[in-house]
């Protein structure tokens, strides 16, 4: 598969920095491209199908990004392939006060799927070792002591842990994640923001604290590298891809959620004896309307 370049799976670190942010010798083929997204869609279709009827492993898909980097579009485009009915997006924004009266999990259980549905999280406990660390938001939390007395590293290395533990749970109690990271170029988040900024209609899109954390650009390169590489497992790997052109970020983001689908194996459940003779009977008797018209 094209998005095993970008497959971090625990065997290699991730350094963004070398990973390419575009199309590269791809950048011609955009109608190719779209082509095959959209016979990714139908496969997608097929197999969450499957799925829902089968009910015996629950998906988790999550989209972590910079701001401007597609992760809307990519869930209108890419999960709109799939039915509705089956699967549910969330949105993690700043928490809540009582939210953060809680471990920084206890809002994402509330929302995971059950066995046979998808949830899409538009961000997700990720940030709570991303802008957490970058912000030093921890530091402002109710905590004992003994919590905060912890280095800053010591303090993530154990959220790190624990993430992966978090996801090691999920996938031994029949549930996957699948995590996605949108790798956007400093250039092409500037273009974006420009025309946020110029177009009426997404206007609303852009905030001037966006601009801030723009500022911190390749600082947050360089913790998400830390970050994927931490919590990279086979089990729950993430994908890295290159989000400079939206065309190209769809056909492989449509690559990996059919690759998370097939893993989880779908298969319509079979119907014992009892079942099967029943149908036939019931079969029967509809056929013999049509006689005894
Ligand atoms: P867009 O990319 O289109 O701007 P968005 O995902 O940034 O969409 P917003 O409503 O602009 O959506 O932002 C949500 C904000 O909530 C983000 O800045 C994110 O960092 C922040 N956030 C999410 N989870 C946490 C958390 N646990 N602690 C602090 N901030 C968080
Ligand atoms: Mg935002």
């Amino acid at each position: 598969m094209q998005a095993d370049a970008y497959r971090f799976d625990g065997s290699r670190p991730c350094d963004l920095s070398r990973l390419p942010t575009d199309a590269g010798s791809e950048k011609g083929k955009k109608e190719e491209y779209a082509a095959k997204t959209a016979a990714n869609l139908r496969r997608m279709e097929a197999l969450q199908d499957a799925l829902y009827a089968d009910g015996r492993e629950g998906l988790i898909i999550l989209l972590q990004a910079l701001d401007a980097a597609g992760k809307d579009g990519t869930i209108k485009h890419v999960m709109g392939g799939l039915n509705p009915q089956g699967v549910t997006v969330y949105n993690f924004k700043q928490p809540t006060k009582t939210e953060l009266q809680h471990d920084y999990l206890w809002r994402v259980g509330q929302c995971l799927p059950p066995r046979g549905g998808i949830a899409i999280f538009n961000r997700s406990y990720y940030e709570d070792v991303l802008v957490v660390q970058l912000h030093q938001l921890h530091k402002t939390y109710r905590m004992a002591d003994r919590v905060l007395t912890d280095s800053d590293e010591a303090f993530f290395e154990k959220r790190y842990r624990q993430i992966r533990h978090f996801e090691e749970y999920l996938y031994e109690n029949s549930f996957r994640v699948l995590k996605i990271f949108l790798h956007l170029s400093k250039e092409e988040q500037k273009k974006r923001f420009l025309d946020r900024i110029d177009t009426p209609e997404k206007n609303w899109k852009f905030t001037p604290d966006d601009l801030r954390e723009r500022a911190r650009f390749d600082e947050y390169n360089r913790l998400y590298s830390r970050v994927i590489s931490a919590t990279a497992t086979e089990h729950a790997p993430w994908f890295a891809l290159p989000a400079d052109q939206k065309w190209y970020t769809r056909y492989l983001a449509s690559e990996v959620v059919v690759e998370a689908l097939q893993k989880c194996a779908p298969s319509y459940p079979a119907l014992d004896e009892k079942t099967r003779a029943e149908m036939q009977r019931a079969r029967i008797r509809l056929m013999a309307e049509d006689e005894s018209r």
